[in-house]
């Protein structure tokens, strides 16, 4: 049984009268510690489908499994454990409490999702040392580079033990100096046994970690296979035409 299954699941915006879509009609499973990278242009709908599998937004179609179970009855307070339990969220832009030093940032997550007061501090400082980020515990966080922020971001995200990251273009407001270093520690988080999924633009990234590369465009799945297949030889027309605006 996979973790995560969509099916047929579509996802509409209503405003003043007109309807959007998001995606539509998507189909889906992640399994256990699967790596997967989510590419394709601006507006085809990426944001929406990691919005939709953290429970961060609603869905007005179809059905989503969470170990088999079905979360659409799921009451607030069943989707909020859900959220706990299974899901973190990477955003593009870091979303960390500026005033907050890097050891707070990480130990309030902790705070509020319950974890025991003598159990916060080990926890913390595991979490910072496996990133390097331990010695500057006390620094706040708007004085970190973007890289430091971010990776910050990530060790916070994975702190509760999450078995879905969702990583929405998280080099895409770095400095390109400091893409490398967050790229990096996603990387080392691939032998986790997390279920990773990760919308970039860093194809060398996706091509070297990924166990699969998927393709959307104006709101559909358009690929779905392992990089050697993305990225080699593909016959798909929309491959071909994305590929060939990579420099
Ligand atoms: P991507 O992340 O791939 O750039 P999005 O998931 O953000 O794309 O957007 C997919 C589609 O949904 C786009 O047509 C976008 O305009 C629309 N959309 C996204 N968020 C909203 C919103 N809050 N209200 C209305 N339309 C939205
Ligand atoms: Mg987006």
């Amino acid at each position: 049984m996979s973790l995560l299954s969509l099916r047929n699941v579509s996802k509409f915006y209503y405003s003043k009268g007109i309807v959007t879509s998001g995606f539509s009609r998507l189909s889906l499973d992640l399994d256990r510690g699967e790596f997967v990278v989510i590419t394709g242009e601006s507006g085809s709908g990426k944001s929406t489908l990691l919005n939709v599998i953290s429970g961060l937004d609603t869905y007005e179609e179809g059905e989503l499994y969470i170990n088999g179970e079905e979360t659409n009855a799921f009451t607030p307070k069943e989707l909020e454990e859900y959220r706990k339990t299974y899901i973190a969220n990477v955003f593009q832009s870091f979303n960390l409490i500026a005033s907050y030093t890097v050891y707070q940032n990480v130990a309030l997550i902790l705070q509020i999702n319950g974890v025991k007061y003598r159990d916060i501090r080990p926890k913390v400082e595991q979490a910072l040392r496996k990133v390097g980020l331990w010695e500057i515990r006390h620094q706040k966080a708007s004085r970190l580079s973007g890289g430091q922020k971010q990776r910050l971001a990530i060790v916070r995200a994975m702190a509760m033990e999450p078995d879905v990251m969702l990583f929405d273009e998280p080099t895409s407001a770095l400095d390109p100096m400091m893409v490398g270093e967050v790229l990096n520690l996603i990387k080392d988080l691939a032998d986790s046994g997390m279920t990773m999924v990760v919308v970039t633009h860093e194809m060398g990234f996706a091509r070297e970690v990924a166990d699969r590369v998927m393709l959307f465009h104006n709101g559909l799945v358009e690929e779905d296979c392992p990089p050697d297949q993305f990225f080699e030889d593909n016959q798909n027309p929309q491959v071909k035409e994305f590929l060939s605006h990579l420099i």
